[in-house]
């Protein structure tokens, strides 16, 4: 070894993602894991027949770099059919590993070194690191329990002439938020006004249960302006594959696909054949309607369970996930409290504050994830039943 240390200074401060401490956690105590979002149960059985089709033909070699053309095509296609936008299968999207590539292509291709990237917080953990590793500099915009919406004046005060990304994601991590129009709407005049790039993560735009989602590149003015990344991960129950993509004008994708060529080059080459049959056929075989229905049944399950127990929430508009108030049962150290839930109570949860730079803000939340079978929730919740008290001391 040598005397420097091997992680540099830029990424000192990231330890371990808390998904795999509190995975890891979960597993030495045999506790329920309702901490990491994946999904405990197969995706479609057409899509995983997909892919094992495309390996017996032969998709075995590199693929196209920015994604194989049946895929991009796909993409394109789909996205035009839900939201009327057009992209350019060839030039305007780029298939990435995972939206957790695409995101640190896209800032790795976007920003300078002392650049401003605005974000919402709590915000997804590759954002932070991917903003120092561009040598960025963060600006956190709180949004701020029990509601999960931001003080007008917060916002207005973290963009200015130095912005060069609003990083946004809608719908919300770990909060369940899917913001309303006139929410998108006023990130959208920030944008246009201070001429930032709006780079949007929408990997749970399938996953609404309450409203609408709003793409913030069909608001006027932003089309030429915005990033878009989504994954196959969350709307196919296959987080395992990592198939994501950028889709994003010409001039800004071809931005994102220098960075990609340079990191990854081309992602699995099977695997992009199956998400296109995916994305093709979802609606002949009635996949979405069923998707829906069957996590809102998880999400509303979860809910009254929590709120049985004694947590206070607001349901989940969409999402994997529902963060909820444990102050009502004597706790306000998220960590303490998930680890209490993991070794005693037997059901793992993550620690938001993981996720917030003003800790203050999410100390006294948890996050649960109900992407799990109605039987593994069923479990949690006698455990939860049985088990979850208020802290001794408290009436
Ligand atoms: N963005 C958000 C908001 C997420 O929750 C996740 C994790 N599912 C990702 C990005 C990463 O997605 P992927 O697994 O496709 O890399
Ligand atoms: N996106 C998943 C979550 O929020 C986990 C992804 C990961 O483990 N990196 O729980």
């Amino acid at each position: 070894m040598t005397k420097r240390p091997a992680l540099n200074s830029k990424l000192a401060s990231f330890g371990t993602t808390i998904f795999a401490e509190m995975t890891q956690l979960a597993n030495e105590h045999a506790a329920i894991n309702l901490a990491q979002g994946f999904p405990d149960f197969e995706g479609p059985t057409f899509v995983a027949d997909a892919a094992r089709r495309a390996i017996a033909d032969g998709h075995n070699q590199y693929a196209r770099m920015a994604g194989a053309p049946v895929l991009v095509e796909a993409i394109a296609a789909d996205l035009d059919r839900r939201t009327g936008l057009h992209y350019d299968p060839l030039t305007e999207v780029v298939v990435t590993s995972g939206a957790t590539e695409a995101i640190h292509a896209t800032i790795m291709a976007l920003c300078e070194p002392g650049d401003e990237i605005v974000m919402l917080e709590p915000y997804y953990d590759s954002y932070r690191a991917c903003c120092a590793m561009a040598g960025a500099t963060p600006r956190f915009v709180t949004l701020h329990a029990p509601d999960f919406g931001w003080r007008e004046e917060e916002l207005t005060r973290a963009f200015s002439d130095r912005t060069r990304v609003l990083l946004l994601n809608t719908p919300h991590n770990p909060t369940g938020r899917v913001l309303d129009r006139t929410e998108m709407e006023t990130l959208a005049a920030l944008c246009r006004k201070h001429d930032v790039i709006c780079v949007t993560d929408e990997v749970y735009d399938r996953l609404v249960f309450d409203g609408a989602h709003i793409p913030m590149a069909t608001l006027p003015g932003m089309r030429t302006r915005t990033v878009t990344i989504n994954s196959a991960g969350k709307t196919f129950s296959m987080t395992g594959w990592k198939i994501g993509w950028v889709t994003a004008p010409s001039e800004l994708a071809r931005a994102v696909a220098t960075a990609h060529q340079l990191v990854t080059f081309a992602v699995a080459h099977p695997f992009q054949h199956a998400v296109a049959a995916a994305l093709t056929d979802a609606d002949a075989h009635g996949y979405f309607e069923h998707f829906v229905t069957e996590f809102r049944k998880r999400r509303d399950f979860l809910c009254d369970v929590l709120t049985e127990c004694g947590l206070v929430l607001r349901p989940s508009e969409g999402t994997y996930f529902v963060m909820a108030d444990t102050r009502p049962l004597g706790w306000s150290d998220d960590v303490a409290f998930c680890h209490h839930m993991t070794t005693e109570v037997g059901v793992a949860a993550i620690p938001p504050t993981s996720f917030y730079e003003n800790k203050d803000a999410g100390r006294f939340l948890v996050r649960f994830a109900f992407c799990k079978r109605m039987q593994t929730l069923e479990q949690a919740a006698k455990r939860l039943r049985k088990r979850l008290r208020p802290r001794p001391g408290i009436a």
